[in-house]
């Protein structure tokens, strides 16, 4: 018998290439059947059978409250109400603006755009029309959207699948981005030594999440401050992922740096489409009108997907908001590590505010090397037998996973002892 999600699978697959909206979800690196969800919930979703999953996806990563967050849910119905599109400026613009200003200090203007993508697209372009340079450096397996010179080397659904360039993006855009490697402070130093006056922009997921979880050095961050400063190249810290996630002010605020630009997406958009792109005054003012920089968006600033992450971002304000979500992460991680060790399995885990990394590894990787290292073949037994048993982790061994507002401790245990009872069965 083929269970609903086989036969929309199948369906899909005729009018949708591979079935899929974003490649990753068509479980091809796992293997097996996606699960079509038709229903989420707190830390919950629903697939189409109808199965129930403990879900540490969280959309990739914007539903930090849990889904379908009450107060969120009702931002959007009243803000629906009053119209869902305007193509004109609204008051409600002006207040996410702010806000985004006060929570991040090193944004002094910000401009509201409606994915991930277009933050990063659009700050690439405006650092080079700051500089009036053409050179980008980004690290390998860190990815920044799917803009055509981001797609060089990058992380998430290209490095599940292998190939982590994409066709299609001439050699003429490519040439123009140089690829260094993850928490390398001499490569970076000789980087500059020799190319720094060409570099328009540095752009770096200050703690990547799409390369699994790897954390860099302080003091390799310190150094790429201070070598763009030095060398007159603009910073940019994308925080699409870690923004609002990792702890309050994002990474900028946990390593003590001051980006020039930050991109934000995921949590400031409470599961609706939106992202941003801000940080130093005499940056942001080369942008359209006041500048030559060109960037627009019919839907830019939607007044429900506003709504919806105003609401998300005054609930994540909350007195111990991040202590209880560091802290449930930190269980999480804790008790699967406890698990591996009693079992002798060669598996840790790791995290940082809500964000968690699992590695099938002896110890926790500091590089895109040591990611690659890992063994991949035993986390996709691992994660087709935590399905099974109804607990939803990302689909790749290349992508960090996400702890919510809702999950209570009993959740958590519930997936350690899933995991452990793998482990017991695996070890050795
Ligand atoms: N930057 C980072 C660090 C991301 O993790 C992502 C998406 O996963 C993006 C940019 C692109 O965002 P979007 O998928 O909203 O276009």
């Amino acid at each position: 018998m083929t269970s609903r999600n086989e036969e929309l699978f199948a369906r899909a697959q005729r009018t949708i290439p591979g079935g899929v909206n974003s490649p990753v979800r068509a479980f091809r690196s796992v293997g097996g059947t996606p699960r079509f969800l038709k229903k989420a919930l707190g830390a919950r979703v629903w697939d189409a059978d109808g199965k129930e999953y403990l879900d540490y996806v969280g959309s990739w990563g914007p539903a930090i409250l849990g889904h379908a967050d009450p107060v969120v849910v009702e931002a959007v119905r009243s803000a629906a109400l009053e119209g869902l599109s305007f193509g004109a400026p609204t008051e409600r613009e002006i207040d996410m603006a702010e806000r985004l200003c006060e929570l991040l200090p090193s944004m002094e203007m910000v401009r509201l755009v409606s994915s991930g993508t277009e933050a990063t697209m659009s700050a690439i372009r405006l650092a080079r029309g700051f500089t009036g340079r053409d050179a980008i450096i980004k690290f390998e397996g860190c990815y920044h959207g799917h803009a055509d010179s981001l797609l060089v080397k990058a992380g998430s659904g290209l490095l599940t699948f292998g190939n982590p360039s994409s066709a299609g993006v001439p050699e003429d855009f490519a040439k123009h981005t140089v690829v260094l490697d993850y928490n390398n402070p001499a490569q970076l130093e000789e980087t500059f030594q020799a190319r720094g006056s060409e570099i328009a922009c540095v752009i770096i997921e200050p703690i990547a999440g799409n390369m699994n979880l790897v954390k860099p050095s302080a003091h390799f961050m310190h150094l790429l401050r201070r070598l763009c400063t030095e060398h007159g190249a603009v910073l940019i810290f994308d925080e699409v992922m870690t923004g609002f996630r990792v702890g309050p002010r994002g990474v900028q605020g946990l390593y003590g740096i001051t980006p020039d630009l930050t991109t934000l997406g995921k949590v400031i958009g409470g599961g609706m489409p939106v992202g941003a792109f801000g940080g130093r005054r005499d940056i942001m003012e080369k942008i359209a009108p006041l500048g030559g920089v060109y960037q627009a968006g019919t839907l830019s600033g939607s007044p429900v997907a506003v709504a919806a992450g105003l609401a998300s971002l005054e609930q994540i304000a909350r007195p111990g908001f991040y202590e209880t979500l560091t802290a449930r992460t930190e269980r999480l991680v804790a008790g699967l590590n406890a698990a591996a060790r009693k079992h002798g399995v060669n598996f840790i885990a790791d995290s940082v505010g809500g964000m968690f990394g699992l590695y099938f590894a002896k110890a926790v990787p500091q590089s895109y090397a040591d990611v690659m290292a890992s063994d991949r073949e035993t986390f996709n037994r691992f994660f087709h037998a935590m399905l099974d048993a109804g607990h939803y982790f990302a689909p790749s061994a290349f992508e960090a996973g996400f702890v919510s507002a809702a999950h209570s401790e009993a959740d958590i245990d519930s997936t350690i002892a899933a995991a452990e009872q793998w482990f017991a069965a695996n070890a050795g």
